[in-house]
């Protein structure tokens, strides 16, 4: 076993990269991850809202 970093390709953006643990290259990391941030809080915010309403009402609608 070797601990030099494997070259494969991006899986986001389809170029060669070579990283230690196969993923995004060190570019699309920086993407996702601002994206990833971005997202959780927007999920976090349109999830919260929902489950508040919709849990109640169905399991009083299915009794
Ligand atoms: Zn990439």
């Amino acid at each position: 076993m070797s601990d030099e970093p494997t070259e494969y390709e991006c899986p986001r953006c389809g170029r060669m990269t070579s990283e230690e643990y196969y993923g995004p290259c060190t570019e699309c990391r920086t993407t996702l991850r601002m994206t990833i941030t971005k997202d959780a809080e927007q999920v976090a915010d349109v999830e919260y809202v929902p489950k508040m309403n919709v849990t109640p009402n169905a399991v009083a609608t299915k009794d």
